[in-house]
């Protein structure tokens, strides 16, 4: 092989590493449910699995009131989740900014997530959602080193994985008055790119800025089944994308 045709033949299976491991179809759109709110059990995965629908539920043990049930999961209802197919991940242990922990304070809030997950027998997390959306370049190193796949902030716009770091997905977070900016970013998945929705609770009895009215809630997923989305957890992306290779690409 020449020089000229080596050269080329490198770029070709560079950009072949690039391309998903299976072509990402329109309309795929993956549903996460951030900080382990009660209304997850009590209500969202009885209506998800009526429609079919997988999910992701970033868990956490949320301050001060995680004691109380009324306003969030108990681990019980956590592994019920896990237990019924559903992926459970990582929201760190107390909620916390990763932008404000050493690398060291960000592994143990991490490590105890994993610890009560895979205490239950499910697989250690590959997935991560940040605290209040902020990310760091040094979070996702020490993600990256615990074999963090993807991981999830905000940013209210679609994920392009061509251009978008596998630990630095946007989503769109569901309010009670933001109905059409939803369905447009529901609507922008297409030609490769995944729209992601983060949702708190169902309602949201501890953070009413982040409630869902459970019509509203209902009625995206009617119109998520009427409309044929592929609905997928936030794991399966890995069906689609090879996180390492994508890593380096988007660097
Ligand atoms: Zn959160």
């Amino acid at each position: 092989m020449t020089k000229h045709a080596c050269s080329l033949f490198v770029l070709l299976v560079t950009a072949a590493m690039a391309q998903p491991l299976k072509p990402i179809p329109d309309k795929t759109v993956i549903l996460t449910f951030d900080d382990g709110v009660s209304t997850h059990a009590t209500y969202v995965a009885p209506l998800l699995k009526k429609y079919g629908f997988p999910a992701t539920f970033f868990v956490c043990e949320f301050p001060p009131d995680f004691d109380d049930k009324h306003k969030y999961l108990s681990w019980e209802q956590i592994e019920r989740l896990h237990k019924d197919g559903f992926e459970v991940a990582n929201h760190t242990w107390t909620h916390k900014n990763v932008g404000k922990l050493t690398a060291q304070q960000l592994t143990e809030q991490l490590e105890y997530i994993e610890r009560k997950i895979t205490g239950f027998g499910a697989p250690r997390p590959v997935t991560f959602a940040y605290p209040g959306y902020a990310t760091s370049p040094a979070a996702v190193q020490t993600l990256t080193a615990r074999g963090y796949l993807f991981a999830r902030g905000g940013d209210d716009r679609v994920y392009d994985p061509q251009k978008d770091h596998p630990l630095l997905i946007p989503g769109f977070t569901t309010r009670k008055d933001n109905e059409q900016l939803i369905l447009a970013g529901l609507n922008q998945a297409k030609d490769g790119k995944i729209a992601v929705l983060t949702i708190h609770g169902v309602p949201d009895y501890a953070h009413d800025w982040v409630t869902t009215p459970p019509e509203l809630f209902e009625r995206y997923l009617r119109y998520l089944k009427e409309n044929k989305f592929n609905v997928i957890a936030f794991r399966d992306l890995s069906q689609y994308i090879d996180a390492k290779t994508a890593a380096r690409m988007v660097r």
